[in-house]
């Protein structure tokens, strides 16, 4: 057990998140006590002891110039993680590839400078040098940036927004999914239900959305092709009705699970303007593929590529995921040899949550997890430059074995613009389905309790199927207080 306590609330985000990261699998307890004389303490477990006395960040501050008292605490914080950071590095004798950037988006400091117009090598020598980041991670940071930044300026960002569906159905739930998704067997006899609840989101919000026109539509889960085909021309159909889609960059249907497309359903897709499918194999070792409970086989992944292919898909994504049970790097290697045959426009590779690693029984093989996930994710690097692909996206989730990252690489013009859309909350996107999430962008920010401004507001639907079909006008009007007032 580690026991952390802060003398300010403010330090407790990042410190939790430095310490989680160098030790994933220790519970965590943490405090907060005004009184205390350090500004931080971190008992580790077999005693030693890190505390920060605010005379040593000060002393580091010294000579330093602040325009404003949020400025100087900012850099008050700062000092802290990079203290206890360097403590906890000389304890356990190994680094973050990421330093100290704990958040989800570790590309938002250099897109932030890149803006400024800092110039790239500066931007990287910061990242290293302030925030410990490794040069690797510092220059791929960079690159993905670069690239965000060239296709966000395709988007209307003010008057355009994007468009997401979500179908919450599976052909079955794998085992360490972290979205909430139900079999589509069991919900077999409340699918045409849901479709009508969602027909009138959709058709609601493109009232609401009259004068704009998406940029990006998404339709995920999610199975989307767990729809029968006749299901999903009337979803394809309800959007085409419902929105102006002449300005549509990108129309991205995760058709997802091998086992639920078939070429009836992709022909439906083919009849409607989707330009991008995802085919997601995640891996292609059969061992994993049944130890996860994906029930389909790495030859149907192939054979479904291909009739994608046939039918004249130029876009195509293939979702990976790095550190599955009993995985090693030979496997990753093999996968992504299997991979490269096929040829994707499109390749994103997640590193499996720490969590979930744990609840495969993985308990054992964490200690070695961070250096294998770590050269799986760099296997998986090289592949997709092997295939011409680069870096387009990434973002991180909490927990993620090592503090490593989630990539999207993609040829040139075949990056998924809505994937970036979700991290950089750049546009308004409107969501229709259980569980998914409005995000409005306001023209004035607004005053929230606590006094904080904020311009983007979340308006998320109720995540259980019964709920969302029982409670759907409850749903559309809680959106129509936003969109767009
Ligand atoms: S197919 Fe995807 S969304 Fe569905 S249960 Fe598996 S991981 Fe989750």
């Amino acid at each position: 057990m580690i026991r952390i306590a802060s003398k300010k609330n403010k330090y407790t985000y990042n410190v939790y998140h430095v310490v989680k990261a160098f030790f994933p699998n220790e519970e965590i307890i943490q405090k907060v006590d005004e009184k205390q004389e350090p500004l931080v303490t971190v008992e580790l477990p077999g005693g030693s002891c890190f505390s920060l006395a605010s005379g040593t960040v000060e002393e580091k501050l010294e000579g330093r110039m602040f325009a404003t008292e949020e400025e100087h605490q900012q850099a008050v914080k700062r000092q802290v993680t990079r203290f206890l950071y360097r403590y906890l590095e000389q304890q356990t004798g190994r680094g973050l590839a990421w330093g100290t950037l704990t958040g989800v988006r570790p590309t938002k400091l250099p897109m932030e400078k890149l803006e400024e117009g800092v110039p790239e090598d500066e931007i990287i020598r910061s990242m290293e040098k302030e925030y410990f980041v490794s040069h690797e991670k510092a220059l791929l940071a960079c690159e993905v940036a670069e690239r965000e930044k060239a296709l966000l300026s395709r988007l209307d960002c003010e008057s355009g927004f994007s468009l997401y569906a979500g179908i919450p159905f599976c052909p079955s739930v794998c085992s360490y999914c972290s979205f909430s998704s139900s079999p589509i067997e069991k919900w077999r006899d409340r699918v045409d239900d849901y479709l009508d609840a969602l027909e009138k989101e959709l058709r609601a919000l493109g009232k609401m959305a009259q004068g704009k026109r998406p940029d990006t539509v998404y339709i995920g889960g999610g199975t989307p092709t767990t729809l029968e085909p006749d299901q999903l021309e009337r979803l394809l159909r309800v959007i085409e009705e419902s929105f102006d889609l002449g300005h549509v960059l990108e129309f991205t249907v995760e058709a997802g699970r091998p086992d639920s497309i078939t070429a009836e359903k992709l022909r439906v897709l083919k009849n409607h303007p989707v330009t991008r499918i995802s085919v997601n194999p995640q891996t292609m070792q059969q061992k994993t593929l049944d130890l996860v409970g994906r029930k389909h086989t790495v030859k149907q992944t192939i054979e479904v590529f291909y009739m994608a292919r046939e039918l004249g898909f130029d876009n195509i994504n293939m979702d990976l995921i790095a550190g599955l049970p009993g995985e090693t790097e030979a496997d990753m290697r093999d996968t992504l040899a299997q991979i490269e045959k096929l040829s994707p426009d499109s390749l994103t590779v997640h590193a499996l949550a720490i969590k979930r690693a744990a609840r495969f029984g993985q308990e054992g093989r964490t200690a070695n997890l961070h250096e294998e996930i770590s050269r799986m994710v760099d296997i998986a690097y090289e592949g997709a430059r092997r295939m011409g692909l680069t870096p387009y996206y990434l973002y991180r989730q909490k927990n993620i074995a090592g503090n490593f990252e989630n990539v999207g690489y993609a040829e040139l013009d075949k990056a998924g613009i809505y994937n970036i859309l979700i991290m950089e909350e750049k546009q308004s996107i409107l969501a229709a389905g259980a569980g998914a999430s409005t995000k409005i962008l306001l023209e004035h920010p607004i005053v929230k309790e606590g006094g904080k401004e904020a311009n983007l507001i979340r308006v998320e639907n109720v995540k259980s199927v019964n709920d969302y079909i029982s409670r759907i006008d409850e749903m559309i009007e809680r959106k129509g207080e936003w969109i767009w007032r």
